[in-house]
């Protein structure tokens, strides 16, 4: 199979025939792989090296039907897994962080991993996995909800790439009595709130949101959802941030504003997964405004390390062209 390697940080490497790991897997041909800001953190760090990246991915079967792959592989029997934290599961492993992943021609991938698309545009299916992980985040701060005396909390989302436009879509058709509000630094990567009942401002109120999601991962943004969260309030820490990066609150500032800090990782249960599914595919026109710039495999190394996505889209890989034939 054709892959790219993650050989060392920075350094990704094209190859045209490298052997496939973990034959107790059934192998699968690769269509589409999503680019997710994860693959850039780690083809940057030094983990998984020897690895192939790729965790969005959707793939078919000898059959010819389009699947779509749950990348977290839980053990199933250890603390966290008897209490359905899968995420946390101390034996876990991840197709495309831990064992080879989709930047590849082929796939192997236990079948209980992998379920069935039935979307009219199948490249669709890359948006479901980063969908899952916003819907645990979602059910996460739902609970949180609970320590607010409102049942009509004012949301404020902090960003707008991919995670900040699901949550913003899902709060909106989910969690009805909710006053969504929108912040960003610039204008225009706002512009696709237009439409929706949300308030879109560069600078948010100071301490008015009950619930504040941080979703760009960047210390101003913690710091404007900190300004920006009311006493009491709840401020969900959704993007991912840079490692060794500290929180811009002091602990008697906590203490003095009853703060709840929450965070949200990557991952989810099998059941929010299908639920992420069904919701990809009842949204198609939605989430057809995500998919973003598409490269081939040849180029990925190049476009993973120096191309960031267009604002609000996921980039994405289409593998082995001609072969893959749904119109793209
Ligand atoms: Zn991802
Ligand atoms: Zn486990």
């Amino acid at each position: 199979m054709a892959a790219v390697v993650k050989l060392g940080p920075g350094k990704l490497c094209y190859l045209e025939k490298l052997i496939p790991q973990h034959h107790e897997w059934q192998q699968w041909e690769v269509c589409y792989c999503g680019i997710c800001k994860t693959d850039r953190a780690l083809a940057w760090s030094d983990q998984s090296e020897g690895r192939v990246l790729g965790h969005e991915v959707v793939c078919r079967g000898t059959d010819g039907r389009y699947r779509v792959l749950n990348n977290e592989i839980p053990c199933g029997e250890c603390e966290y897994c008897q209490e359905d934290w899968v995420s946390h599961c101390l034996h876990k492993q991840e197709l495309g962080i831990t064992h080879h992943g989709g930047f590849a021609t082929h796939i192997c991938a236990p079948d209980s991993s992998l379920h069935t698309l039935s979307l009219s545009d199948p490249r669709l299916g890359v948006l479901v996995e980063p969908l899952a992980c916003v819907m645990h985040g979602l059910s996460r701060l739902t609970h949180a909800a609970a320590l607010q005396h409102t049942s009509a909390p004012l949301v404020l989302i902090v960003g707008s790439g991919v995670a900040a436009k699901m949550f913003g879509h899902l709060l909106l058709h989910r969690w009805t009595q909710a006053h969504l509000a929108l912040c960003d630094i610039h204008d225009d990567a706002m512009a696709w709130a237009q439409s929706y009942p949300i308030v879109c401002q560069q600078t948010p109120q100071d301490r008015h949101y009950h619930m504040v999601i941080e979703c760009s991962g960047s210390r101003d943004g913690m710091l404007t959802a900190l300004a920006a969260v009311r006493d009491a309030g709840v401020v969900m820490i959704y993007g991912v941030s840079q490692a060794g990066e500290t929180l811009p609150v002091s602990a008697r500032e906590m203490f003095e504003r009853e703060l709840t800090l929450m965070a949200s990782m990557s991952g989810c249960t099998q059941s929010i997964f299908l639920q992420a599914l069904s919701y990809v595919e009842q949204h198609q026109a939605f989430f057809a405004t995500l998919l973003g710039k598409k490269t081939d495999l040849r180029q990925l190394p190049y476009e993973l390390l120096y191309n960031p996505p267009l604002p609000g889209t996921r980039s994405w890989v289409v593998m082995s062209p001609g072969r893959t034939g749904s119109g793209d």
